[in-house]
C-alpha cells in the first residue's frame, strides 16, 4: 500500500487505487487487456508480463483494488468463489484438520466433504457462533478455521476477533468468507483474520453479470503460496470479467447503503406479520447477536431471511406471487432475488443437517435489491396476501 491508499476513504480507493490514467493513451478507464501472451524484447526480457494465467494487467488492477478495500497487502482474483476457496485449501497438507462453520455456503461444505476429504484433510463442522465450541473442537493437527459471517442463510454472526485468537493460539489460520457483508460493512483482516475470501459474483460485482472470486491476505508467506497455486492450479478469471468487477467495485459503497436501507425497511415491514413466524436480520434489535454485529460491522447488509408459518406450501405461493423478487440462486445484485435454501442453494446439505440448523421448508432468503423501497414493500405485501 502506498500512502495515498492510507489517506483515502473507501470509495476514493475503489475508484483510484492502481487506476491512474493509462500512460500510453490517457484512457481514464483501465483497459481490458484481452491477451493471452506478451512480446519479449529478447529471450526472457519483458515488461513483467509473460502469460495471462500468471499475470494480466486488468486482473492485477482489480487485485490491487480489492486488497485496498479489505485493508490487506495482497489480493488475488479467481474464476469463481469456489476457485478462490479451493486455492486457499491448497495451503493445507494431508492429515491437517479444519474447523468450519456448520452454517456455511452449501458449495463450501460440498467442496470440503466431497472433494478435499479424499485427499486426507479432516473437517469438523461446529457452531462457530459459540467460541467455546470452536475452542473445544481444536485438535493437535488443526491448521485452519473457516468461518462465514453473517452466515448463509440464517444470518448468524461469528465473533471474528475471538475466533482469530483461538486460531492463533492453535497455530492455525483464520479464513473468513466475507461475501455477505462486503468489505464496505466488515473488514475481517483488521479484526485478526489471516485470509478473506469472497464470491465476487455477489455484492462485489453487484450486477449479477459475472462469476468471480477473490482472496486477500497481509501475510507474505500465505500470499506467496496462494499466488503460486493461483498460477499452478490455474483457476483465474478472464480480463473482461476482471474489468466488470473493477467497474462494479466503484459503486460498492453506494450500492451497500441502498441495499441496507431497503433491507431494514423490508425487515421492519415483515416483522410481526401473522404469515411469518420469524424475520432474521442482524440490524433488528431482537436478533440474538445484534450487539456483536453492531460492534464488528459498519452496517448490517442487504439480506433478510424469513420463515413462513405455512411451511413449504406457503413459501411456494409467496415466491410465485412476488414479481420484483425473482426466484433465483445468488444474491448481491442490484435486483431483488429470493432463494428457497432447502430446495435450491442448500439442497446439497444433508436433510438431517438442514433440520438441525433450522433450514426449514418455509425459509426464504431475500436478497433485497436497490429498487424503490415503496415498490418492494408493495410487492411483498401482495405476495403475502
Ligand atoms: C456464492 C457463494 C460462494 C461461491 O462463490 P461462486 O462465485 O458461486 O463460486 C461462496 N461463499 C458464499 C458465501 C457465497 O454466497
Amino acid at each position: 500500500m502506498d500512502d495515498s491508499d492510507e489517506r483515502w476513504g473507501f470509495t476514493t480507493r475503489a475508484i483510484h487505487v492502481a487506476q491512474e490514467p493509462d500512460p500510453l493513451t490517457g484512457s481514464v478507464i483501465t483497459p481490458i487487456y484481452q491477451t493471452s501472451t506478451y512480446a519479449q524484447e529478447d529471450i526472457g526480457v519483458h515488461k513483467g508480463f509473460e502469460y495471462s494465467r500468471t499475470d494480466n494487467p486488468t486482473r492485477n488492477t482489480v487485485e490491487a483494488v480489492i486488497a485496498s478495500l479489505e485493508r490487506g497487502a495482497h489480493g488475488l482474483a479467481f474464476g469463481s468463489g469456489m476457485a478462490a476457496e479451493s486455492t486457499i485449501v491448497t495451503l493445507l497438507n494431508p492429515g491437517d484438520h479444519v474447523i468450519a462453520g456448520d452454517d456455511l455456503y452449501g458449495g463450501s461444505r460440498r467442496l470440503f466433504s466431497k472433494v478435499f476429504e479424499k485427499y486426507g484433510l479432516c473437517f469438523d463442522y461446529v457452531d462457530t457462533t459459540d467460541p467455546d465450541a470452536v475452542h473445544a473442537a481444536v485438535q493437535p493437527r488443526t491448521r485452519m478455521i473457516w468461518i462465514e459471517t453473517p452466515t448463509n442463510p440464517l444470518l448468524r454472526i461469528v465473533d471474528i476477533r475471538a475466533t482469530a485468537e483461538i486460531a492463533h493460539e492453535a497455530r492455525a489460520i483464520l479464513v473468513v468468507d466475507n461475501t455477505f457483508a462486503s468489505p464496505y460493512f466488515q473488514q475481517p483482516l483488521t479484526l485478526g483474520a489471516d485470509v478473506v475470501v469472497h464470491s465476487a459474483t455477489k455484492y462485489l460485482g453487484g450486477h449479477s453479470d459475472l462469476v468471480m472470486g477473490v482472496a486477500v491476505t497481509s501475510d507474505e508467506e500465505i500470499h506467496a503460496s496462494l499466488k503460486f497455486h493461483q498460477n499452478a492450479v490455474g483457476g483465474v478469471p478472464g480480463p473482461f470479467d476482471s474489468w466488470l468487477l473493477l467497474r462494479g467495485l466503484k459503486t460498492l459503497a453506494l450500492r451497500m447503503h441502498a441495499h441496507e436501507s431497503n433491507a431494514f425497511a423490508v425487515a421492519r415491514a415483515l416483522q410481526g406479520r401473522p404469515e411469518i413466524s420469524r424475520v432474521i436480520y442482524p440490524g433488528l434489535p431482537d436478533h440474538p447477536q445484534h450487539e456483536l454485529a453492531a460492534h464488528q460491522m459498519r452496517g448490517f447488509g442487504g439480506i433478510v431471511t424469513i420463515d413462513l408459518a405455512g411451511g413449504e406450501k406457503a413459501a411456494r405461493a409467496f415466491l410465485r406471487k412476488s414479481t420484483l423478487f425473482t426466484t433465483a440462486e445468488s444474491l448481491g445484485g442490484v435486483e431483488s432475488l429470493a432463494d428457497h435454501p432447502a430446495i435450491m442453494t442448500h439442497a446439497s446439505v444433508p436433510e438431517a443437517v438442514r433440520d438441525e440448523i433450522g433450514i426449514t421448508g418455509g425459509l426464504i432468503r431475500l436478497s433485497v435489491g436497490i429498487e424503490d423501497e415503496a415498490d418492494l414493500l408493495a410487492d411483498l405485501e401482495g405476495a403475502l396476501s
